[in-house]
């Protein structure tokens, strides 16, 4: 008997004793590599000691202050870290404990922009189908995701809607080339831009690689280019939501870098603090910051965990270890290794329909007949299925997906941390 409200109350998860670089200990003694860092969060792996040194450090210092009063030390020096050399336009940085809240925060900001900048009837947010951007009320409304959706849409507060994925392999028809595939992304996106009214829309919210929903889908040369031009024409801001593919987990430090676009709002979350703190946030534009600067003077959002110190000084910590051992390089070198070996070992496996991703982020889409591409029946809960056998055999994956309505496949997500050897990976 258990008294935790569980995920699942099919399944009772294992009790982890110990964790430390790739591998984690349970109380059956069993040794796990930890092949997707949870839910893609463990860059770093476990136990890193210059990030639990950081952590003991803070804590004797300073646990916790309220942001009306104080800000901790490393709260400047992190935003220092991530917005000091202004990339891509990005200059401010805000703090909060997950990525679901950054996603209401970058929301947020988006309606206090349309606030400052004259524009009240602009409160329209447009997601894409087949996305998940975090579990709160305001982050499910601009998601599109099929399952954790629906029995929450009536009460979803803000107004949104969809437009479809870049998804090549699903969605991309016989005969069409990538240009012409993401023309036609962008018309469609530019017919809901007009479908909305004119003026209407605060933001348009997109992962530059699909973890969760996709299976680490990567859109195709100039899709964001498209649609950084139409939120530019229609003045809605664009939200590019890194919280899982961001922080150097797909090759560069920022996902956004290899589309040639940047956002105006940019959520952070997971490989921030690598777990070691519960962690998100959001990078602003300098124009962003600046309305507000030049209006109100007040950013009308709060936390009271908002810069948590500890929190702060975990991930400042985490960055300071990527940044000096040069771990993003290295997530592009074992990336192109892992690549190789899911493609060599799994490529041609009947029920392997892609393997896709980037850097230390790829995914399998399980099919249950690969010349047809035909999803596993939803009743077998494919994903889940391999995700008990990969456990049983001393991998943990992350399962994400699932077919329904016959929508798309089960895929399984690799996610390993940055710190991971040339062996591990074999
Ligand atoms: N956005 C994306 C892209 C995610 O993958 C997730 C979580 O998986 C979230 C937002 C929500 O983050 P959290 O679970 O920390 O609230």
């Amino acid at each position: 008997m258990t008294r935790l409200l569980l995920r699942n109350f099919r399944e009772v998860p294992d009790v982890a004793l110990s964790a430390s670089g790739i591998r984690i200990r349970s109380a059956d003694g069993r040794e796990v590599i930890d092949g997707s860092g949870g839910a893609a969060v463990a860059c770093l792996g476990h136990a890193h000691p210059a990030v639990l040194e950081a952590i003991r450090r803070q804590i004797e210092k300073v646990c916790y202050v309220h942001t009306g009063f104080y800000v901790g030390e490393p709260v400047e020096a992190l935003a220092e870290h991530l917005v000091g050399h202004e990339p891509g336009g990005l200059t401010h940085a805000y703090f909060v404990s997950s990525g679901s809240e950054g996603v209401e925060t970058a929301i947020k900001l988006a309606r206090q922009y349309a606030l400052e900048t004259g524009q009240p009837q602009r409160e329209h947010v447009i997601g894409r189908r087949q996305s998940y951007h975090g579990n709160t009320l305001g982050a499910l409304g601009a998601g599109g995701n099929l399952v954790r959706r629906p029995p929450y849409a009536p009460i979803l507060p803000q107004a949104s809607s969809h437009v479809s994925p870049c998804y090549p392999y699903r969605e991309q028809r016989a005969g069409e080339d990538d240009a012409a595939y993401v023309k036609r992304l962008a018309d469609e996106l530019e017919a809901e831009f007009q479908r909305i009214g004119p003026n209407r829309v605060m933001a348009f919210i997109a992962e530059p690689v699909v973890g969760a929903t996709l299976g680490c889908q990567a859109a195709l040369p100039g899709y964001f280019k498209a649609v950084r031009e139409i939120c530019d024409r229609h003045g809605a801001l664009l939200i590019l939501d890194e919280v899982m593919c961001g922080l150097g987990r797909t090759g560069t430090l920022h996902a956004w870098e290899q589309e040639g676009v940047a956002p105006d709002i940019q959520v952070i979350a997971k490989g921030l603090g690598g777990g070691y703190q519960p962690i998100g946030g959001i990078l602003a534009a300098g124009r962003v910051v600046e309305a507000i600067r030049a209006g109100s003077g007040i950013h009308r959002h709060g936390h009271t965990y908002a810069a948590h110190p500890v929190a702060c000084a975990a991930a400042l910590a985490v960055q300071q270890v990527i940044h000096e051992e040069n771990l993003v390089e290295q997530v592009a070198i074992r990336g192109r290794q892992l690549e190789t070996a899911l493609k060599r070992r799994l490529g041609q496996h009947p029920n392997v329909g892609d393997i896709r991703g980037r850097g230390l982020f790829w995914a399998m889409e399980l099919v249950e007949d690969r010349e047809t591409k035909t999803p596993f029946a939803p009743e077998l809960g494919m994903n889940g299925r391999v995700k008990l056998a990969t456990y049983a055999r001393g991998l943990a994956c992350y399962p994400v997906g699932g077919t329904i309505d016959g929508v798309r496949g089960d895929h399984v997500l690799l996610a390993p941390p940055y710190i991971t050897t040339e062996d591990e990976i074999e």
